[in-house]
């Protein structure tokens, strides 16, 4: 069966999926997005991502396409037709299609909602065992990275800055010395006594799930955590490093520009943090599978 793509109301062959010249995300970026992963079936914080689109569409001033519930209802229906447990949905949202103008149209306008999806085996990557580069390159952004917008051009350029130099990420850098955060990813560091300590959820950074769950599980698991801006050269020095999203979970991070992160291996506490990420991953509730198990079980 062709790989389907989801775009406004049908599911269409992937390769023939297409929005109009005219949409708002082409011409002006002016949209939002949200990454979930899926393993093992099981759409990872989902409900978190979800709260972050509505955030993120309440400060762009688009309403919500549909409800929360129908939403969902799609997104579980192009996993389930394209069959993937193991990988990940991309969802997006512009203000839709009107003739090319600046200001906003019509708030009654339809909304565009594409949704994709990619397999991707998360149980062999060399680079969750092994660890990774970072680069670190000026932050060049705008004042409201905490949007989920689907503006990623300086995103682009960082990522292939730090691929051209061989590097996974580019970790970026605010006027003042300190890192933000990656390009598609938080950045943390563990400090000489053993603590976690990644900067703070304000406008000058995207607030990740994966942030979050990680700090949720390191206030249950008792490791202790400050939410601080630090400095390129403190995390240099750091004890560990590693580096967080929905699609890379917690990187460890063995090499930053090139200053190897202490004796360039993944940290004992990323390591752990990584597993217990993992295992919170692999112990929620399968959605794609539920309703099929309970039928096979009936009949
Ligand atoms: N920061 C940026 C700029 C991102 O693009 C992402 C993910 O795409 C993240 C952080 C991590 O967010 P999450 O953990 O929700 O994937």
């Amino acid at each position: 069966m062709a790989k389907l793509a989801y775009v406004n109301g049908r599911y269409v062959p992937h390769g023939d999926a297409a929005v109009h010249i005219e949409d708002r995300g082409y011409q002006f970026a002016d949209g939002v997005y949200e990454v979930v992963t899926i393993v093992g079936g099981r759409m990872i914080d989902e409900e978190p991502h979800l709260d972050r689109l509505e955030r993120s569409l309440r400060e762009m001033e688009i309403a919500m396409p549909m409800s929360r519930a129908v939403l969902k209802m799609v997104m579980r229906e192009l996993v389930r037709r394209n069959g993937v447990r193991s990988g990940l949905l991309y969802m997006q949202i512009t203000r839709g299609v009107a003739p090319r103008d600046h200001k906003y149209p019509d708030p009654s306008l339809p909304r565009s909602v594409v949704m994709t999806t990619r397999k991707a085996d998360y149980a062999n990557n060399a680079k969750f065992a092994d660890g990774v580069k970072v680069i670190t390159i000026p932050d060049i952004r705008w004042e409201r990275c905490d949007i989920k917008t689907v503006s990623l051009l300086p995103n682009c350029m960082g990522k292939t800055m730090a691929a051209r130099a061989g590097a996974y990420e580019a970790w970026q850098v605010d006027a003042d010395g300190m890192v933000t955060e990656g390009t598609s990813s938080n950045a943390w560091i563990v400090t000489k006594d053993g603590t976690l300590v990644t900067r703070p959820p304000t406008h000058a950074i995207l607030n990740g799930i994966t942030r979050l769950s990680i700090l949720r599980l390191a206030r249950e698991q008792g490791i202790p955590f400050e939410e601080r801006p630090f400095s390129v050269e403190e995390a240099k020095s750091a004890r560990e490093a590693f580096t967080s999203s929905a699609t890379s979970f917690a990187t460890p991070v063995v090499q930053i520009d090139d200053t190897v992160v202490a004796n360039g291996k993944p940290g004992s506490l990323s390591r752990r943090v990584f597993e217990t990420y993992m295992d919170y991953c692999r112990g929620l509730p399968d959605q794609g599978d539920a309703p099929k198990a309970a039928s096979r079980r009936a009949g």
